[in-house]
């Protein structure tokens, strides 16, 4: 596929703050929910959310080639990448279309603060790939201290395991403390309440533009065209269940109670600029995994948290997206290897990336070192092993050079009592 990389000249007739995530070359894509409107899908720009519900009932968009702008129900495969050059076309500096309208132009472009932003694509299937390879070593350093921090299957097959989709959430739906069992080193019997370890993951999620028929696979080179683009992805999860249950069959309830993606789905085009060859692999990749070159993309992610008593959230780690072991493409072309079906609008999700420094962590296990050492927030003084009822957590992510900015928003959540 050949990618619609934007020129970095190209200007916009909406304005565009200089530190904002949205300029006309990124143009991600979300599902907005306005109060008193229709569902609509937009696409972002600067400070706001263009409806193409709106446009396309002026006859602006074509519904013959984009029907029904809704949801992205209708927009499977080859339709997305042509509505975002219509897009462009629409929205770039010279072009008079909505510009000259102003009754139009002001239907049409919602305030992102009023968007009401949506799960993009609620997905029917949800992956959870563990390709953050400093992440899997700082857990198996704590989980398996007289071991090698990696199990030796690590760097042979990118390990994952199916999530649960009904769960996956808006950013800034309230998160509730899951209850669950759990067993201390010292109990003799399980106890069943609220986790007392609630933490979260950051990762960055693909949504799958094109599915595969059962018994077909997609290989590494065509996995990028499968790809409709990227989100982040906040996997939360209950420390404490997830000891006592993940032996021997994996993660159960101590992730399936919530995930939340970001609001906009960045497309590959917009990313074009910051592809990078990413680590090495050693050993070699078995030949079903060989890749092209440059798979990976540097994007730097952070983590924000803000406790009630704080006025302000705080920065409490950083990371980047060039410490997945396995790519995109890795990650699509082994879990279609053995002829499972996938469709549109399937998220898979990386696992928590961390990088090799101790603040370049994607998890509070990791930050606090399974709890031992807690994070000290500098506003109050407050410290944090792991989430307390009320906290509120914001995972962001953008790539930037030489001036471009190409951003995703926030994924947030803000942690409320256990129900009884
Ligand atoms: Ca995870």
């Amino acid at each position: 596929m050949k990618r619609f990389v934007i020129p970095r000249e190209a200007t916009s007739w909406v304005p565009v703050p200089a530190d904002s995530h949205f300029p006309i070359q990124n143009l991600p894509f979300g599902l907005a929910s306005p109060k008193g409107r229709n569902e609509a899908v937009v696409v972002a720009i600067g400070d706001f959310a263009l409806d193409l519900l709106v446009l396309s009932e002026v006859g602006m968009l074509s519904e013959e080639d984009f029907p029904i702008l809704d949801s992205f129900i209708e927009l499977e495969g080859e339709a997305l990448p042509a509505l975002r050059r219509r897009v462009f076309e629409i929205l770039s500096a010279e072009n008079s279309e909505l510009r000259d309208s102003k009754k139009l132009r002001e239907k049409a472009l919602i305030p992102l603060d009023k968007a009401n932003l949506q799960v993009p694509i609620p997905p029917n299937a949800f992956v959870d790939f563990y390709s953050g390879i400093h992440h899997a070593s700082n857990v198996g350093k704590m989980f398996r201290p007289d071991q090698p921090p990696l199990l030796p299957n690590y760097r042979h097959v990118p390990i994952a395991y199916n999530g649960r989709a009904s769960s996956v959430v808006a950013s800034g739906t309230p998160i509730i403390r899951p209850k669950g069992q759990t067993k201390g080193p010292n109990d003799e019997n399980p106890t069943w309440g609220p986790t007392q370890e609630l933490d979260f993951e950051l990762e960055m999620g693909f949504y799958l533009a094109e599915g595969s028929e059962m018994g077909k696979r997609i290989t590494t080179r065509a996995a990028e065209d499968h790809i409709l683009g990227l989100v982040i992805v906040n996997d939360w999860s209950a420390r404490d269940v997830q000891r006592w249950e993940y032996q021997p069959l994996g993660p159960f309830l101590a992730k399936t109670f919530a995930t939340t993606v970001s609001p906009w789905i960045v497309t590959l085009d917009a990313l074009e600029p910051f592809r990078i060859e990413g680590m090495e692999q050693d050993p070699p990749a078995l030949p079903y995994l060989r890749q092209p070159e440059r798979p990976h993309f540097d994007v730097q992610l952070e983590v924000w948290l803000q406790t009630p008593k704080m006025n302000k959230s705080e920065k409490i780690a950083t990371s980047n997206m060039k410490h997945m072991y396995w790519s995109l493409s890795q990650q699509l072309a082994h879990l279609t290897s053995n002829g499972t079906p996938v469709e549109f609008g399937d998220l898979t999700a990386s696992g928590t990336i961390s990088g090799p420094e101790p603040h370049e962590a994607g998890s509070l296990l990791e930050l606090s070192r399974r709890g031992t050492r807690p994070i000290t927030l500098s506003e109050t003084g407050e410290t944090r092993t792991f989430l307390q009822d009320g906290d509120t957590l914001i995972l962001t992510a953008y790539a930037e050079q030489d001036g471009l900015k190409i951003g995703f928003g926030e994924c947030k959540g803000v942690v409320k009592p256990a129900l009884d």
